[in-house]
């Protein structure tokens, strides 16, 4: 199906979201026609409407566990509720959107031969006993546990996406990101970068969940989104898996006191009961990303955390 334009075709599903907005805004700048897609589970409208005025820009609001029929050259398949809080909320959905949505866009991919990418997470690891974890790791996910909605969903998913590649010879890239956070995150997106900030501009206390002594590594948005694209354009055999994420690993008291530090705040540690299956230590390993994509990210913590804080100071100060 021919229009007028040569300009590249881009569909990202879940586009409203804190990531998708993100990718939409970078595509727009390399002068891609961005199709951005969402259902609005936990978008919102606020993260793209500064993208709503230009011309190659479209927003379409669908879900993707429903079939989709657009004309496009390459997917990001972003669509999915990221925060435990929210992915736990409606878990049978949580499956739906991974499994169903990855058929639907597969198939998608298949009939217009675009290449497709599937942003896959550091969960398919589960609690891991490898650390780093390296993309050669199976992982150790608990398959009945309140997390596995999420977990199990981009697995299969991955599964998908690999036999599609195998069996109809699509063009796949896996990414499997990790911890990343920035600008745009929802105030009550539920997860530890965007609490702990909110807690601390209200000098309320910041909520610890176990002892604290759990690690994870935080990228910045924007360090993320690049190794998205450099993927996306990396040569047809390079399919991943690949990890995306910063490898410098903190505990999560740790980003509380930096947190509390950086934002001068006079917030107390509150210490909550851990959630069910939530893993001990994360951190990637991005040997691959480096070697194959030429990518790492620059931004250290500090740096993008400063950033965030005053993202949140000034979208939510009224
Ligand atoms: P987010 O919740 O801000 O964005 C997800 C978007 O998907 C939202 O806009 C939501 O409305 C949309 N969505 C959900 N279900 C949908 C459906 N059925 N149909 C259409 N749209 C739907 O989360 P995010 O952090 O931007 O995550 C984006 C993607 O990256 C997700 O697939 C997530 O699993 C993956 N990921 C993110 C991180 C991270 O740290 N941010 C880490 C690992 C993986
Ligand atoms: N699909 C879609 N858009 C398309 C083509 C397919 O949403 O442009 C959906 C379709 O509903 C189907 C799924 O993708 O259920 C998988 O498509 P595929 O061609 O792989 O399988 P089949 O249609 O043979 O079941
Ligand atoms: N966490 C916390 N307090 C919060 C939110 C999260 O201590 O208010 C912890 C959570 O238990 C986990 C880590 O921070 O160990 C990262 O949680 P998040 O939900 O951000 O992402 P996850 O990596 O668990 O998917």
């Amino acid at each position: 199906m021919r229009n007028y334009s040569t300009t590249k075709r881009v569909l990202v599903t879940g586009g409203a979201g804190f990531l998708g907005s993100h990718l939409c805004g970078r595509l727009l700048e390399k002068g891609y026609d961005v199709l951005c897609l969402d259902n609005m589970y936990t978008g919102t409208k606020e993260n793209i409407a500064h993208m709503l005025g230009e011309t190659r820009f479209e927003f379409m609001r669908h879900d993707v566990t429903f079939p989709l029929y657009v004309e496009v050259d390459e997917i990001f398949n972003l669509a999915c509720p990221a925060s435990p809080i929210h992915y736990q909320f409606d878990p049978v959905q949580t499956t739906k959107t991974s499994v169903h949505g990855a058929i639907n866009m597969l198939g998608l991919a298949k009939r217009v031969k675009a290449r497709i990418l599937q942003a896959s997470t550091s969960e398919v690891y589960g609690d891991p006993e490898v650390h780093p974890q390296e993309e050669s790791y199976w992982g150790r996910v608990n398959p009945i546990g309140e997390r596995a909605c999420y977990d199990e969903g981009k697995r299969c998913a991955e599964t998908l996406f690999f036999d599609y590649h195998r069996q109809h010879g699509l063009e796949i890239k896996v990414a499997r990101i990790f911890n990343t956070y920035g600008p745009r995150m929802h105030p009550n997106d539920g997860r530890v970068v965007s609490n702990f900030i909110v807690q601390a501009l209200k000098n309320e206390p910041i909520t610890l969940y176990g002892d604290g002594m759990q690690t994870r590594s935080f990228c910045y948005v924007d360090d993320l989104v690049d190794g998205l694209i450099r993927l996306m354009a990396s040569p047809a055999d390079v399919i991943g898996p690949i990890n995306l994420g910063n490898p410098v690993e903190y505990t999560v008291k740790q980003l509380a006191e930096k947190i509390i530090e950086l934002t001068g705040s006079s917030s107390t540690m509150a210490f909550r009961p851990l959630p069910s299956d939530d893993p001990r230590q994360r951190q990637p390993n991005i040997g691959r990303a480096k070697e194959l994509l030429d990518w790492e990210p620059t931004t250290e913590l500090e740096e993008g955390l400063k950033k965030t804080i005053d993202y949140f100071e000034n979208a939510f100060s009224a």
